[in-house]
Formats: structure tokens, C-alpha cells, sequence
């Protein structure tokens, strides 16, 4: 029988997952998809490995809108399709371990429990993917339960890029510039080793451009720094988040404006970013195609704060050898790459203008002392590697 890996990554209204034989040295992917819009209309699509046609479900009006009834929908179709292979361990996306946890760890109840903890930390998104750990739990009470999480990368930052300027209690409560998106960081930079030992060994930065959008400064493969800070809000301003802001505008908008925390977070998490600059969309497709001088302020605004953490960043590290560009913009848009690298001459990254069209894998010139690479990421297969180690 042959075993295989269940990768979750559940947020607020979706569930993705991923599918993958394990055995082998590397994991194989077999199947991925996501259900969405869970606490509306909840709708699955599901790609299988080798299959062109994509599977879609709408999940029936009385079915629960929440996320056991998504797993559930997701199990009925894997049970139809996993013939004699069964499901051996299952590995979760976890935004937030803290200060505490960094490695793939065993979600015994007492992790969960810390983990619970935590929630204050990330309200968007840890219960959520709890939810997730719970349902999973359930559906699969004698595979491992494996936390995988985003804050990990980072978590050997020096204390100066670990700390906010606070009295000091707070740092040891742990208010510090945790960093997110490590999975996908993970991914890049054992990509980085495999190909690219010259440039992994040296000064990198990687730009993960998403919907949610955040930098890492990486030396030696190790992360020193990272745009985003104890929450997903910093750093870069994303699809809907706004990304670094003077702490002053929120302490106005309560005193003046009488928002209070609910109101501020959605604010600050579904109303501003690209969104709420264009006032059109936070989808950079829809924005590329506007003629609306509000979507190319958006763009205009998103590609200056890049540079300037690149700037940053390069601060940090003492230099810079190599850019990646990576996540839904950074690895299609060929626009927003443009115009990052043409205000980064300074830095001596020299930009081939027609490989960056072609979105070719490396978009610098030959005669560029800087490197720049356009890579997908995969944060599924980060997950499924580190969960195929607990397989029983
Ligand atoms: P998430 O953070 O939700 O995983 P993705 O990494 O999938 O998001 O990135 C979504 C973003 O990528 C959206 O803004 C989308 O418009 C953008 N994107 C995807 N394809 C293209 C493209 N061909 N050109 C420009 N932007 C693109």
C-alpha cells in the first residue's frame, strides 16, 4: 500500500491542499487544489497529477460552511482516487510558532495548546489553521499531525533584527519581528543550493510577491533579515494589507476617527495595499490592464517600496549578489520586475530587457555583477518534505 503525505495550508475562507506519494528520496506530487469561499459558497477545484482536466465540486447547501466540512470534501474525493495508497501523515502550514518553536514539530496536545497561545499573535490566521489541525485530526486519527511553520526561516535573526524600539519587556514577551513566508524562503533557498551553490553562499535577496508580498535578506543560505515584522501587515504594502505604516496614523485613527481594533484590523488587512491605493482591484492582472491613473499610482507606489527595501535589505547584508523574484507577481509580471530593477542601477544589477519578458529564469545580462533569477515557489512540497520525515 503505498503511502503518502496530506498537505494543508487553511486560511480564513480556503483550504489548500496538497497530495504526495512518499517513499522516495523526494516526495511526488500526485494531486493539489483548494476549496474556496468556505462561509459562503463553498466550491472545490483539484488537479491530478498526469490528468489535464481539473476537478470542481460545489459543496451542498446543507453541508457545514466551515472547514471540517471542506476537509471532508477534500477526503471524499481523495478516497475515490487513492486506490490501495492510504494517507500517512499529514502536514500543516502553521503561520506562527512564537519565539519557541522553529523545526517541523509533532502536534501533540500540548503543542496545540501552546500554539492556541499564540492566536493573540496572528488572530487572521492561526485559529484558522488549528481549525485545520483539528479537522484533520479527526479525519485521521492514526497519521502524525506535522507543524510546519512560516515564522521558522527567520528565527536566528540577531537581536537587532529581532527587536522593535520598545522597553525591553515587551521584546521578552515576545512582541518581535517574527518574519513570514518561510516556507516559501525555504523552497527558494534549498532551490538556490541545489543549482545555484555560487549564490547561495553569498549575499541574496528574495522578493516573494503575492498576494501577500514580503523580502527576505539571506547570507549564506541563512536569513538575516525580513520585510515583515511581528504580523503579516509589514513591510510591503500587498493585495489588500498596507504594509509599513507610521505607527502615529493608527494612534489618529483611534483618537480621531474612533476606530477601534476590529475596525483598524479591517482596515490595515482587507481595505488599503493595492486595493485601496487603486481603489479598483488588489489583483496586479486587473491593475496592469486599467488605463486608470489611481492603478498605475498603486503599481508605482508597490515597485518604489520594493526598491527601498531592497535598499534596506542590502544595508543589512553588506551587499547584494543575486535578486529572486518569486510568488504569483514576481514569478508573471514582467511589468513589476521592470520597474524594480531599472531604480536599482545603483546596486549593478544590469537587467536583460527581453529575457525579462520572456520570463526567462535568469532576467540579468551576462554582464550583470549582480544576478537576477525569476523562480517558482513551492510551498506544498516544503510541507510535504518536512511531514514525509514523521511517516510511521
Ligand atoms: P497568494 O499570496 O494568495 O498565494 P499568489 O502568489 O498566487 O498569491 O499571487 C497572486 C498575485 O499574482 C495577484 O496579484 C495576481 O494578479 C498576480 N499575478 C498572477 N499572474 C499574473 C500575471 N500574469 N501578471 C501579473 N500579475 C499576475
Amino acid at each position: 500500500m503505498r503511502a503518502h503525505a496530506l498537505t494543508l495550508n487553511a486560511g480564513s475562507s480556503s483550504v489548500k491542499f496538497g497530495l504526495f506519494a512518499i517513499g522516495a528520496a523526494e516526495p511526488e506530487p500526485r494531486a493539489a487544489g483548494v476549496v474556496e469561499q468556505i462561509g459562503g459558497a463553498p466550491q472545490m477545484r483539484a488537479r491530478f497529477a498526469g490528468e489535464s482536466d481539473e476537478v470542481r465540486r460545489v459543496l451542498p447547501q446543507d453541508a457545514g460552511r466551515d472547514h471540517r466540512a471542506a476537509l471532508d470534501t477534500v477526503l471524499a474525493l481523495l478516497g475515490e482516487r487513492l486506490g490501495d495508497g492510504h494517507i500517512a501523515v499529514v502536514g500543516h502550514r502553521i503561520v506562527h510558532g512564537g519565539p519557541d518553536h522553529a523545526e517541523p514539530v509533532v502536534l501533540t496536545p500540548a503543542i496545540i495548546a501552546a500554539l492556541a497561545r499564540l492566536v493573540p499573535f496572528a488572530p487572521l490566521h492561526q485559529p484558522h489553521n488549528l481549525a485545520g489541525v483539528e479537522a484533520a485530526t479527526t479525519a485521521f486519527p492514526g497519521a502524525p499531525q506535522i507543524a510546519c511553520f512560516d515564522t521558522a526561516f527567520h528565527r536566528r535573526h540577531a537581536f537587532v533584527h529581532d527587536a522593535f524600539g520598545l522597553p525591553r519587556a515587551f521584546y521578552d514577551k515576545g512582541l518581535r519581528r517574527y518574519g513570514f513566508h518561510g516556507l516559501s524562503y525555504d523552497f527558494i533557498q534549498s532551490a538556490l543550493a541545489r543549482d545555484e551553490p555560487a549564490l547561495n553562499a553569498g549575499r541574496m535577496v528574495v522578493a516573494h510577491l503575492g498576494n501577500g508580498a514580503s523580502m527576505c535578506g539571506m547570507v549564506g543560505g541563512e536569513s538575516v533579515s525580513s520585510t515583515m515584522g511581528f504580523s503579516p501587515l509589514d513591510g510591503l504594502p500587498m493585495g489588500t494589507r498596507c504594509g509599513q505604516i507610521d505607527p502615529g496614523v493608527l494612534l489618529y485613527l483611534m483618537t480621531e476617527e474612533g476606530m477601534d481594533a476590529a475596525a483598524l484590523a479591517d482596515l490595515l488587512y482587507n481595505r488599503s495595499g493595492l486595493l485601496g491605493l487603486s481603489g479598483i482591484s488588489n489583483d496586479m492582472r486587473r491593475l496592469e490592464a486599467s488605463d486608470a491613473p489611481e492603478a498605475a499610482e498603486a503599481i508605482a507606489y508597490f515597485t518604489t517600496r520594493i526598491r527601498r527595501e531592497v535598499a534596506a535589505l542590502v544595508a543589512d547584508l553588506g551587499g547584494i549578489d543575486g535578486l529572486v523574484f518569486t510568488g504569483g507577481i514576481g514569478e508573471n509580471s514582467a511589468h513589476v520586475r521592470a520597474m524594480v530593477c531599472e531604480g536599482l542601477g545603483w546596486t549593478r544589477i544590469i537587467l536583460d530587457e527581453e529575457a525579462n519578458r520572456r520570463g526567462d529564469r535568469t532576467i540579468s545580462r551576462e554582464d550583470s555583477p549582480v544576478r537576477v533569477l525569476v523562480l517558482p515557489t513551492d510551498e506544498e512540497i516544503v510541507i510535504a518534505r518536512a511531514a514525509a520525515r514523521f511517516a510511521p
